[in-house]
């Protein structure tokens, strides 16, 4: 398993619970392996992922959020990549 660039622990990224957490790839259907590669994932709380309607999966105002912070990380991280080449799109 890669290490998540967008989070150092392993709590809930909405919530910081520690419990009942879920794995969730920020960029999910094709770009779901390069989400993998990159670090690009965080933990959430089983809620928050995909057991409520707010849950990221169902919410797009937290779906995009996190992508925006995906994005500027991952330029961070990586200076020398073209995330828009890679993820096919550009979020910011
Ligand atoms: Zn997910």
């Amino acid at each position: 398993m890669s290490k998540s660039i967008i989070q150092k622990n392993k709590e809930c990224f909405v919530t910081k619970s520690t419990t009942n957490l879920h794995k969730h790839h920020i960029f999910g259907g094709p770009n779901r392996k390069l989400s993998e590669k990159y670090g690009l994932w965080v933990y959430l709380r089983a809620d928050w992922h995909d057991m409520a309607d707010y849950g990221v999966h169902f919410n797009k105002e937290l779906d995009t959020k996190l992508k925006i912070i995906a994005q500027r990380r991952f330029i961070e991280e990586y200076p020398h990549q073209d995330f828009v080449k890679i993820f096919g799109k550009n979020f910011i």
